[in-house]
């Protein structure tokens, strides 16, 4: 039997890793903690049971408590596997199970094959290496790479829903969320801007940004910076484009002052066009570019924002 985590019973992602469970032949078992709803509609996507689990402390994301809610299941049902999405918050749960259970735990993987020892392909440095490796340990511990399966649904049988209520510690609830803020956004997000206008480094200073700001209103686009910049805090994370910020494929990236780290470039590969700005005829980002302009950002992009405020009129 295996064990799926389902972070959300709504997301596509939880969706697919229980297709991805379905698919290795054993019956298949769902989680779900401190959701919405009971997650009833999982046993759609190939769950035999949906395991619901229920605790007055469990209103909020706290990985710990959540990893105790799993491994609660994990002693009473015995899996030879547990699988979660391969989100942030799955892989924290599953890492927090794999600590629990002193077993080890390989993370975004794309297929699994059992045997003596099972074997995994993952997904490492942020999408650009394939990676077949050995994953010992009982049960097994893994999350699914992002869209390595479609979410398919499978031949429904009649819901099965049993509520559990987990043994919660005081040490599981250190870490918990107490209160959440909306960012401030502004127009169009990250995530969905066909134009994103990005600076990094080179762009000097938290002010420097009004050109790249300009630019991007101009161009209906979203602003964008690499980790030099969140890590400098001259804007935040929630502007970082990369293996550890936000993954985008904009029609159009326009990096100003970035040098193209790979832990960069995790981030916009799935750009359609990319167009660099920078002094460095040198600098790796130069090997990705459609286009370039090698020169000083603060001279180029505000005569970039002046061609097109000339050629609006306005
Ligand atoms: P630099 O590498 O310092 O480059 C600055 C560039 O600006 C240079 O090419 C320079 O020629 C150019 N420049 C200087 N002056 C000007 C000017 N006047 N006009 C135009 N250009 C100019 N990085 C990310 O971005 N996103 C991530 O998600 C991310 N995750 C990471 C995860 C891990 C585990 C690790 C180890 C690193 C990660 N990094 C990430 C950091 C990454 O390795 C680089 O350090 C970072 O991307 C560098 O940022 P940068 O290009 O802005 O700075």
């Amino acid at each position: 039997m295996i064990l799926v985590f389902v972070e959300d019973p709504a997301d596509e992602l939880s969706q697919q890793a229980l297709t991805f469970a379905r698919g290795l032949g054993d019956e298949v078992h769902a989680v779900v903690v401190g959701g919405e709803g009971d997650g009833a509609g999982l046993v759609e996507y190939g769950a035999a049971t949906v395991h619901a689990a229920g605790h007055e402390q469990l209103d909020s994301y706290a990985p710990a408590a959540w990893a105790a809610s799993v491994q609660h299941l994990v002693g009473s049902l015995s899996p030879s596997a547990v699988i979660g999405p391969g989100t942030d918050r799955g892989n924290e749960v599953l890492a927090h199970l794999a600590a629990r259970l002193d077993q080890p735990m390989s993370a975004n993987c794309t297929s699994l094959t059992p045997g003596e020892p099972a074997t995994v392909m993952r997904v490492r440095w942020g999408g650009s290496l394939l990676e077949e490796a050995r994953l010992h340990g009982s049960p097994l511990l893994l999350t699914v790479a992002p869209h390595a399966v479609a979410a398919e649904a499978g031949a429904g049988a009649e819901a099965s829903v049993e509520q559990f209520t987990p043994e919660l510690s005081d040490a599981d609830l250190v870490v918990k969320i107490s209160q959440r803020e909306s960012a401030a956004s502004a127009g169009v997000s990250l995530e969905d801007a066909d134009v994103v206008v990005s600076g990094g480094r080179g762009v000097g200073s938290a002010e420097g940004f009004a050109v790249i700001e300009e630019l991007a209103e101009l161009l209906g686009g979203a602003v964008g910076c690499s980790r030099a910049v969140t890590m400098a805090g001259w804007r935040p994370h929630t502007d970082q484009v990369g293996q550890t910020g936000t993954k985008i494929a904009p029609e159009l990236y326009i990096a100003c002052g970035i040098s193209g780290a790979t832990q960069h470039m995790a981030g916009c590969k799935g750009a359609k066009k990319l167009l660099a700005i920078n002094p460095d005829p040198e600098a790796p980002i130069l090997a990705s570019a459609d286009y370039a302009v090698i020169g000083d950002l603060h001279e180029v992009v505000p005569a970039i924002s002046r061609e097109i405020r000339e050629a609006k009129g306005a």
